[in-house]
């Protein structure tokens, strides 16, 4: 009788506190113009553009809403 174990652990991204910071954002619902900037993160994302996420994402984090 043989065990067949496939252990295939997804791919571990570790969460870097200085990431966060950097680039940690909430996205608040029905902004469009941060969900533009989430799209311009991810762009920036892809190509590893460090510049462009902290960018974007710093963008997000001071866009003004109404807050209630
Ligand atoms: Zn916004």
């Amino acid at each position: 009788m043989t065990t067949r174990q496939t252990t295939q652990e997804p791919p571990v991204v570790l969460p870097g506190a200085v990431d966060e910071y950097l680039y940690g954002y909430t996205l608040p619902k029905g902004c469009g113009v941060c969900a533009a900037l989430d799209g311009q993160f991810k762009q920036a994302k892809k190509k590893r553009d460090s510049d462009g996420m902290f960018k974007a994402a710093s963008e997000i984090r001071h866009h003004p809403h109404k807050s209630r």
